[in-house]
């Protein structure tokens, strides 16, 4: 049966997470909001307290979809129905999201590389990478949802891989400083020749070509990268260098079982500072949330609170068991992809009804809920698009293949 009690250094964890929120990311949320691709210096200043983080994360993401270590209060070679590596990263995102989802984004050591990186790294390679801040660059100017489209190559040469191609829209892919990159060692073989490659951030061969201006997470930077005769170790690639046909595409699509359920919790973080705000200002209104009448027998505003308030429950129950089900050891595609669905699809749900019940102080910029409004939209968006969740629940669901249902 699911557990999802707390072992007590989870719960620690995630209160310091929040209390970095609460204390850091809020104060300067709106700055960093207003000055898109300035470097947020507070986050070199909490180097002590995302170490505290960074630390349970990467034990965390080491115990996640390969579940190699637990950090539950059992013994170390669980797990029996235990709560370790990927509950808590969950927490740490969606507590650290409350806060600011754009400056979570930019923590340092806490990339959707690094999670990449337990998915598929050999012990010896995380061992080496353990402590990397890793972003993740997969998007090509010729593809986004299809990541079987790959155009990136890369050749062995010698004792190093040489990656050519470009890749668009990378999280933190200028201050990371390394980039988890998906190409094709032989395109000729389809999909099942995509593997992921550590590429360092001084590796030679590699630019930024430009970042992005967006309508959210300002304060987090996406970079176009350019791989240019990009040299890196032969062993940095994760994972077999082998090409099974058979096996397809399923070793770098394990990625995914971890990152999005993270995406899942930085979109209910946000919900949740949403609902909070939305309460504050119903209650100062004179509006009362009733836990004991019936919605339709409430005010309008308050049986919207009380759908959204569901809503947010379902997306943290979703996404708490798609992170128990990694923990323990069990297949959680298909959970992956649900929580992130409902979550993605909440996120925005709530945080733009939040602005319109609140009307004008709701648009304006006197308070964060319009920039909720507008970072959320992203968590619908990568990692798998609304649609491309759906698809892959309906795949499981209904038993087919990726040919079979498009
Ligand atoms: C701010 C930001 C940060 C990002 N960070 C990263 C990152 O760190 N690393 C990275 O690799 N990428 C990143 N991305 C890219 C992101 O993952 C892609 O934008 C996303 O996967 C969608 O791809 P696309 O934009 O090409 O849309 P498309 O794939 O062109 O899709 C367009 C629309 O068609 C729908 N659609 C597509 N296929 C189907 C289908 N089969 N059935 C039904 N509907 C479908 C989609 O849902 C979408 O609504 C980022 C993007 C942004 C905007």
């Amino acid at each position: 049966m699911i557990n999802l009690e707390l072992p007590k250094k989870l719960r620690a964890s995630a209160n310091q997470a929040h209390q970095v929120a609460a204390q850091i990311f809020r104060p300067i949320s709106r700055k960093y909001d207003l000055a898109e691709h300035e470097y947020p210096v507070e986050l070199d200043t909490m180097a002590a307290m995302v170490d505290g983080l960074s630390d349970s994360g990467t034990q965390k993401i080491s115990g996640a979809a390969g579940g190699r270590s637990d950090e539950g209060e059992g013994p170390a070679t669980l797990p029996v129905n235990a709560n370790g590596g990927n509950m808590s990263a969950l927490l740490n995102a969606l507590e650290t999201s409350w806060g600011d989802v754009g400056l979570m984004l930019s923590i340092p050591y806490q990339g959707l590389g690094n999670a990449a990186i337990a998915a598929v790294a050999t012990d010896e390679q995380l061992e080496r990478f353990g402590k990397v801040w890793a972003s993740m660059a997969i998007t090509e100017p010729s593809f986004g949802s299809d990541s079987a489209a790959v155009t990136t190559t890369a050749v062995l040469d010698g004792d190093e891989w040489v990656l050519n191609g470009e890749k668009i829209f990378v999280t933190a892919g200028q201050r990371s400083t390394h980039i988890v990159v998906w190409a094709s060692v032989d395109r000729s073989l389809g999909r099942a020749a995509i593997k992921s490659f550590v590429v360092p951030r001084d590796a030679p061969g590699l630019s930024v070509a430009r970042l992005e201006h967006k309508l959210g997470i300002k304060a987090s930077d996406t970079a176009v990268l350019l791989l240019q005769d990009c040299r890196i170790p032969k062993d940095n690639i994760l994972g077999s260098p082998e090409v099974n046909v058979e096996k397809g595409f399923a070793g770098v699509m394990q990625t995914f079982d971890n990152t999005r359920p993270m995406v899942a919790a930085m979109a209910i973080g946000v919900t949740r500072a949403a609902l909070e705000e939305l309460r504050t200002i119903l209650t100062d209104a004179g509006i009362e949330i009733s836990y004991d009448t019936p919605p339709n027998s409430q005010h309008a505003a308050a049986a919207e609170f009380l759908r959204m308030e569901a809503d947010y429950e379902s997306a943290y129950l979703l996404a708490m068991r798609a992170a128990w089900m990694a923990d323990n050891k069990q297949p959680n595609s298909l959970q992956a992809s649900m929580s992130k669905a409902k979550a993605g699809r909440t996120g925005t749900d709530v945080t733009l009804k939040a602005v319109e019940l609140a009307g004008a102080v709701g648009y304006s910029q006197r308070l964060l809920l319009e920039k909720w409004g507008r970072d959320s939209k992203i968590l619908d968006i990568f990692e798998g698009t609304q649609q491309i969740q759906q698809l892959i629940v309906a795949r499981r669901v209904l038993n087919k293949t990726s040919a079979e249902l498009k």
